[in-house]
């Protein structure tokens, strides 16, 4: 029978209810699903190794005639163990079966087989324990190894994925009659599904699977298009120019030139018409509150009111002091929404709010609740976003019909990535930190001249300066690694020992919000001099008097999170510092975090973190709305990224609807869906 696409695998011989359980736990439903299950390596059978050439301690298949095969030799009760005798032409190779019986009578005496594993003991001597035995017809190939679940082997999917494989022929190539395959030459799809399961060479392994990582990144950017096209249906009333002067004359400082860059890319948008969607991207410290200043201004005098949501009651109140005399002084109403407010005066805020007498409102979630109205809300700004799921940026959104959006990020993330998670938005990036900051002199050590740096904190603070102290966790780890700075037992420690003359304040994410705020006041006014902390300051509160970060167990965090971090102290005009403190033995993570004493572009440290750990672990567990992507690799293929985006527009020139392509259409939708959703 001739399988299709969306079958269900139990129609393969040998799943059956079970075994399909055991897919489902794969996200494997139907024979697509089992094809887009790809290897997770493979056993290299396209040159193998005689014993004597074997490196030892390494995997290898070895190709070798059974000699000699022992009886079974019982240890103790469940485990028993059988030895079997193999050689080649120069040498013979000792190997041991635990509890193999089956294996071990399944091999003849006189027959040659390939046995896969690692070698070890001496020259003389060698040997390998529980190898893998494979039929003589397993050469000249790489044999896939599935990722698996309890119960099904890598053999069984093997099997599977044959059968699945014997019918993709009869389907439909998403790619035919695009010319796309033949323009970035790429294999055709049973072709590259054939590579990808059952490859002769590692080069086909390579070529199947770029045609299937195109494919997918083509989806995405056919969906993202689809999203963009969607918004440019949209209408919203165009704002009209307005004059800026009285704003720019307002501002203590001349704005940079990417602060300019992106205010005018962002008043543009406005005027357009077309709903705004549009990301700022700038490191710590490049300035972007006043590009969201600016742009709640301008839509001020368009009589459109601004709402601006920060992720933390923190972050709000900090933007909240310095929004308020700036745009109240330019004849602006400004009022602060957050959890903490008393009720009353919220009831105050809310009512003038829904009759339209605010012209900016900042606050936390507490915008979302159902009984915020915004009675002529036309601009909403977000801080941070990726602090937001998608959902509350969307219900944000929904209280004004066709809202302008603004995001606001400080992870300065690869444009590569940005293109995929943000592939909806317009993208203003802030490259340039406002002149005469100083860099953040950052230096690596190790915990055994930790005394000295502390003296260099106190050093500081008897000049009147503050400091931050970061750890990497609130309370002792359950393990009990002695090693590991937890902050509360930590401030404590130093409250009464080597800080003991000095004031040291505690602030971690567990603590009620009142009392954050209370810490953070503390330290805002200089009552605090050190701040024992988690990554709850990573954003942005501005202290420009604290001039000194130290960091307890820097191998712990990312390193786009360490330069997020170190952003909190060069907010002044004093030269800062940050002190990493790692004891790892670990060389490449040393490494790693040598990298942040150097470089002090956020966009080439999130590069380089992003390459050595993958965009998941760089957004940690984070709702980020990213559809899931089944075989790309977004660090690694980057080339193939820029091709499918000149792909996709390419083919929406053609054929905008993609009659051309019926069956790439079809997984665009479905991918369009879960986006969506
Ligand atoms: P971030 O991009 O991290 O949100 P902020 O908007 O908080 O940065 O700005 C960081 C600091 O730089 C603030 O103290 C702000 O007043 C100051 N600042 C912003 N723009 C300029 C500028 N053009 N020149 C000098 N200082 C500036
Ligand atoms: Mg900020």
């Amino acid at each position: 029978m001739a399988l299709e696409p969306e079958t269900d695998i139990r129609y393969l011989k040998g799943v059956g209810e079970q075994r399909a359980r055991l897919y489902g736990k794969l996200g494997v439903a139907t024979v697509e699903e089992l094809l887009y299950l790809l290897p997770r390596h493979y056993l290299d059978f396209t040159a193998p190794q005689t014993i004597a050439s074997a490196p030892v301690g390494e995997r290898a298949a070895i190709r070798a005639t059974v000699l000699k095969k022992s009886g079974e030799q019982r240890i103790r009760r469940g485990l028993s163990l059988f030895k079997v005798l193999v050689g080649d032409d120069d040498l013979t190779l000792e190997i041991t079966f635990f509890n193999a019986r089956y294996t071990v009578q399944s091999l003849t005496v006189g027959q040659e087989y390939y046995f896969y594993g690692k070698v070890g003991g001496s020259l003389f001597r060698r040997k390998m324990d529980s190898p893998q035995v494979y039929p003589l017809s397993a050469g000249g190939t790489l044999l896939p190894v599935y990722p698996l679940t309890a119960g099904l082997s890598s053999r069984m999917v093997t099997r599977q994925v044959e059968e699945a494989l014997s019918s993709v022929p009869l389907w439909e190539d998403p790619l035919a009659g695009s010319g796309l395959a033949e323009r970035y030459d790429l294999p055709p799809y049973a072709e590259a599904l054939r590579m990808v399961h059952h490859p002769h060479s590692w080069a086909e392994v390579e070529r199947g699977r770029s045609r299937l990582v195109f494919e997918e990144l083509l989806c995405l950017a056919l969906s993202f298009a689809r999203l963009r096209e969607g918004r440019a249906a949209l209408r919203v009333r165009p704002m009209e120019k307005k004059p800026m002067e009285a704003f720019y004359r307002a501002l203590p400082f001349t704005l940079t030139g990417a602060q300019q860059r992106a205010i005018d890319e962002t008043l543009r948008d406005l005027c357009s018409g077309i709903p705004m969607n549009r990301l700022i991207q700038g490191d710590v410290g490049s300035g972007k509150t006043m590009v969201a200043a600016a742009a709640a201004y301008f839509a001020a005098q368009n009589g459109v009111q601004s709402a601006l949501m920060a992720p933390t009651e923190i972050l709000a109140q900090q933007h909240y002091k310095t929004l308020e005399p700036l745009l109240s002084g330019l004849g602006m109403r400004v009022a602060l929404l957050t959890g903490s407010v008393p009720l009353k005066e919220k009831r105050v805020i809310k009512e003038a709010l829904a009759a339209g007498e605010l012209d900016l409102c900042i606050g936390t979630h507490a915008l979302l609740t159902g009984d915020t109205v915004f009675g002529r809300l036309g601009l909403v700004i977000t801080d941070e976003q990726h602090r937001f799921g998608v959902g509350q940026r969307a219900a944000l959104q929904e209280k004004g019909e066709h809202t302008n959006v603004l995001v606001m990020s400080a992870t300065p993330i690869p444009r590569t990535l940005a293109m995929i998670i943000y592939g909806d938005l317009e993208l203003s990036v802030m490259d340039e930190l406002p002149a005469g900051r100083r860099t953040i002199r950052t230096y690596l050590i190790d915990s055994s001249i930790r005394e000295r740096a502390f003296g260099f904190v106190k050093k500081h603070l008897d000049e009147g300066y503050q400091a931050y102290l970061v750890c990497p966790a609130v309370e002792e780890d359950e393990e009990g690694d002695p090693t590991l700075k937890a902050a509360t037992a930590y401030a404590a420690e130093l409250a009464a020992g080597a800080f003991r003359n000095y004031r040291v304040g505690l602030l971690h994410g567990q603590q009620k919000p009142s009392e954050k705020e209370r810490v953070m006041a503390e330290f805002a006014a200089g009552e605090i001099q050190l701040l024992v902390a988690t990554t709850v300051i990573e954003v942005g509160v501005d202290v420009p008097n604290a001039v000194l970060m130290v960091v307890e167990n820097a191998e712990r965090f990312g390193l786009s999170q360490l330069h997020q971090l170190r952003g909190r102290v060069g907010r002044g005009s004093v030269q800062s510092h940050c002190i990493l403190i790692s004891d790892t033995k670990n060389e490449e993570t040393r490494n790693r975090l040598r990298t942040l004493t150097a470089v002090t572009d956020g966009f080439k440290i999130a590069e380089e973190d992003l390459k050595l750990r993958g965009p998941g672990d760089f957004f940690g567990s984070r709702q980020h709305g990213l559809p899931e992507l089944k075989v790309a690799d977004l660090a690694a293929d980057t080339r193939l990224l820029q091709k499918s985006e000149e792909a996709a527009e390419l083919l929406l020139t053609r054929d905008p609807e993609l009659e051309s392509v019926p069956a790439l259409r079809r997984r665009c939708e479905s991918m369009y869906r879960k986006m969506s959703l």
